[in-house]
Formats: structure tokens, C-alpha cells, sequence
């Protein structure tokens, strides 16, 4: 069943069940109230009748009874002890069985609804006591056809109007669910064409208003979609980006075999140039397979104290190797500093910062470390006097595979691009952030906030 049908089963049926109530209370309310006004005239008739109510006192049991003068739509009888009609209004006609019999017999004053041929009754019987024993037997009735007349005609008013109400509200809800939800037509057939187009790039266009369910439900949507294009085309550019890595080894080793079998014989450079080009795989093989691992969380940091100072010094050491005369490593500035944190992850990230500012600076030219706490804070510094980003890659140098228009031309003696995404995945998940900073022809400046070390 469809959700508009439903909704507009739903809202009738509400109408409805709420206007019969109301129907059935107002029609009570109404008969209770009627029949009390009822019961009222014939309580006053019988008291007007006992007031005026007299027994001679010579004449035995003789009794005088006042002139009936009841209105013209009550009738009035008066029965004595032993059964006997005494008196009766003259509307009464012939009539001379009890008007209620079973009140005649009830000993006290009681009001009942009685059905004869003639129609229905409201009737009151009352005992009039004399001298402790029960002297005479009042009843006056009045004819109920007019109130049940008023009452069928009300029921019936009530009824069509609930029926025509229920179904107007059904007419409504049909229409005014069916208004609201076309939108989510709209929403189903753009899906729809999105998934056969196999066209991420698309969006849902939505000319209500945006705050309202339907507006969200397609701004989520479309956030979703975004979301999704851009893991696509991630995706995608990982996947160029990894082949096209691996194309350019693949290619040295391949042509220095060939070289080899074409001169039949073992050539030492050739054998050098494979061997460094299966490292380059190898190297490139661990940071893919290391951010793989660190995109889907599978990475594990094994938290514990570092001494960062400790830490900067070994990576300064290691890394002088790398600078040889080339470059002048210094270290300018170094507090003890502990943080919380994976000791070699962060040596893997330190070892990459100075290792670029080594490779990238020209003959020459310097690289200056520092480690300070600032604002509560450990700062960790990287300058140096190299060449600089140009400010089109600086927002990008943080991507998988992104190597600045410089570096990708001598790709050679550069790495993958991979580095710094690692680094950033790395400091990120120490409850850190890396800042970069550079100028073209000035250098580089890489800025590593960390947490102090702190008990919890
Ligand atoms: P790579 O292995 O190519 O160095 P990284 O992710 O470590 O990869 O660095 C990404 C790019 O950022 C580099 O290709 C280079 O263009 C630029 N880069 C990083 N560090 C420096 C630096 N100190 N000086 C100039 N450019 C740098």
C-alpha cells in the first residue's frame, strides 16, 4: 500500500472517529438534558395535583380529588389501593389500562420509559402516603415521539455530516499528501537516473524551500552524492597515480634486462640501476600499503611517553649523513619535552620533514631544527633555506601523490608524493596538526603542534 494512501486512510479515519464521538456525546448530552426538563414538567404536575389533594372527613374513605387541569400533552391518572382507575385527564380518552404498570406496583416514586401500542412514554409514578399507609397512586406520563423525533433528526444531521466530512478530509489528505510528497518523486526518479547514468557528478534540484523535510532529505542526499564523486574520484586518481608510479621502474628494469640479454652478459650498471628501482618499489609498496592501513583505521599507534628532545637529536644524527657538505643541518633550539605518543611513527615523520628540506635545498644552503613548548604546547620546527612551494601547491602538498610542478620534473631523485599525507595522517591522530609555511625562493617552514606528555 502506498505511503499517500495509507496517510489519507489514516487522516479519514481520524475525522471520522473524532466526529462520531462528538456526535454520540453531543446526541447524549442532548436526550439527557431533554428527558431531565421532561421529568421536571411531571414532577410539577404530580406536586401541583397532591397540593391540591383532600380527603373528606365525613364521608369515610371517600376521596376528593382537584380538577385535572394538566398541560395538553400530559396525561394523568389516579389509581386507588386496590387497582382501581379513580380519576384520569380526559386526553386519556378511553384508555383505562395503567399507564405504567410496573409503577403502579413500585411503592415509590419513580420515573420510567414506557413503550405502548400508542407510542413511548415518559412516565412518573408516585405513592401518595396518608396517615402511614399508601392512599392513592399518581402517574402522568407525556409522549417522547416529538424528543425521539428531534433526536433521529439530529442523529441523522450528525451522521451525514460526518460521513461528508470524512470524506472531504479524505479528498484532502489525498491531495495534500500527494502535493507534498512529489517531491520525493522527483527525489526517486533523479536517483534512479543517477545510478543508470552512472553520473555521480549530478545533483538533485529542489525549487521548495531548503529547511523543509523534504528540502533536507535532498540537501542530504546531495551531500551524500558529493561525498561519494569525491571518494570516486579519489579513487580514481589513486589507482592513476599508483599505475603510473610503478610504470616508470617497471620500465627501467625491464629495458636493462632486455639491455642485458641482447649483450648476453651481466652489466654492473644495469644490475644497479634494477636494484635501485626495486627499492623505489619496495619504498613505495610500504607507504601505499602504510596509508591503506591508516585510511581504514587498521593502522595501530603504539601510544607510550617520548622524549621528543631524545627523539629530534637521533633524527639530526641520522640525517647528517643525508646533508653531508651539501647542507648545513643545525639544531637551534631543543627543550625537554615529552609527549604522549608512537615513538617510531614519529620518527617516521620527523625523518621525513628534514629528509625533504635536505633533499629539496640546494648546495649550500641550511636546515635549522628547533623544539619549544609554546602556549602549553610542543612545537617542533623544520625551516629551511630552500627553494620554497609555490603558493598554487602549498594547499595541496598534504594530498596522496602530490608533488609540487618542480619536484615532478625531477621525479628521479624525488619520492612518490606520499610522505607528507602520511605525516599529516600520523600527527593528526596524536591529537596534533602540521603548518606549513613558504616562500618562493626563501624556503620552507614545517610546523609540528603536539600535545604534552599528560598523566590521565
Ligand atoms: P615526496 O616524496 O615527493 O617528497 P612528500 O609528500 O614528502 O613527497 O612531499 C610532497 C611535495 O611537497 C614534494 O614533492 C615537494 O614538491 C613538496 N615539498 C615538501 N617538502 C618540501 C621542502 N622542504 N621544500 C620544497 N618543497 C617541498
Amino acid at each position: 500500500m502506498s505511503l499517500r494512501l495509507r496517510l489519507t486512510i489514516i487522516y479519514s479515519a481520524l475525522t471520522g472517529g473524532i466526529l462520531l464521538l462528538l456526535g454520540v456525546v453531543t446526541t447524549t448530552l442532548i436526550s439527557i438534558s431533554l428527558i431531565s426538563q421532561t421529568d421536571e414538567m411531571l414532577a410539577q404536575t404530580v406536586n401541583k395535583i397532591v397540593a391540591n389533594m383532600y380527603v373528606d372527613p365525613r364521608g369515610g374513605p371517600t376521596v376528593f380529588l382537584p380538577q385535572l387541569n394538566p398541560a395538553e400533552n400530559v396525561y394523568v391518572q389516579i389509581w386507588d389501593t386496590q387497582g382501581k382507575l379513580v380519576s384520569a385527564s380526559p386526553g386519556l380518552g378511553s384508555f383505562k389500562e395503567p399507564l405504567d404498570p410496573v409503577g403502579l406496583q413500585a411503592g415509590k416514586t419513580i420515573y420510567r420509559d414506557v413503550y405502548i401500542s400508542q407510542g413511548h412514554l415518559r412516565t412518573l409514578s408516585m405513592t401518595v402516603v396518608l396517615g402511614g399507609h399508601p392512599f392513592v397512586v399518581i402517574q402522568a406520563a407525556t409522549s417522547l415521539s416529538l424528543l425521539d423525533a428531534t433526536l433521529r433528526n439530529l442523529v441523522n444531521i450528525l451522521v451525514g455530516m460526518t460521513l461528508f466530512a470524512t470524506l472531504l478530509a479524505a479528498l484532502a489528505s489525498w491531495f495534500g499528501v500527494g502535493q507534498a510528497l512529489a517531491p520525493l518523486k522527483t527525489v526517486t526518479a533523479a536517483a534512479l537516473q543517477i545510478t543508470r547514468a552512472d553520473d555521480l557528478s549530478r545533483r538533485i534540484p529542489y525549487r521548495g524551500q531548503d529547511n523543509d523535510e523534504v528540502g533536507q532529505l535532498i540537501y542530504a542526499f546531495n551531500e551524500t552524492l558529493e561525498r561519494l564523486e569525491k571518494l570516486f574520484l579519489s579513487q580514481q586518481r589513486f589507482l592513476a597515480d599508483v599505475s603510473h608510479e610503478l610504470r616508470t621502474p617497471l620500465t627501467v628494469i625491464k629495458g636493462n634486462a632486455d639491455l642485458m640479454r641482447r649483450m648476453k652478459s651481466l652489466d654492473e650498471e644495469s644490475l644497479t640501476s634494477i636494484k635501485d628501482e626495486a627499492d623505489r618499489l619496495t619504498r613505495l609498496v610500504g607507504d601505499l600499503l602504510l596509508l591503506t592501513q591508516a585510511e581504514s583505521g587498521k593502522l595501530p599507534l603504539d601510544f607510550k611517553p617520548v622524549e621528543l628532545d631524545t627523539l629530534l637529536l637521533d633524527v639530526s644524527k641520522e640525517m647528517h649523513v643525508l646533508a653531508r657538505e651539501r647542507v648545513q643541518l643545525k639544531v637551534t633550539e631543543i627543550d625537554q619535552i615529552q609527549v604522549n605518543g608512537d615513538r617510531d611513527r614519529l620518527k617516521q615523520v620527523l625523518l621525513n620533514l628534514v629528509s625533504n628540506a635536505i633533499k629539496y635545498t640546494p648546495q649550500g644552503g641550511e636546515v635549522f631544527l628547533s623544539l619549544s613548548k609554546v602556549g602549553g604546547q610542543a612545537r617542533l620546527i623544520v625551516r629551511d633555506s630552500g627553494p620554497g612551494i609555490p603558493a598554487e601547491d602549498l594547499p595541496h602538498i598534504f594530498e596522496r601523490f602530490y608533488r609540487a610542478e618542480k619536484s615532478r620534473t625531477r621525479s628521479e631523485s624525488g619520492g612518490f608524493g606520499l610522505g607528507l599525507s602520511i605525516a599529516n595522517w600520523i600527527i593528526t591522530h596524536h591529537g596534533g596538526r602540521i603548518e606549513v609555511n613558504s616562500q618562493e625562493g626563501k624556503g620552507t617552514t614545517f610546523c609540528i603542534w603536539l600535545p604534552l606528555f599528560s598523566v590521565q
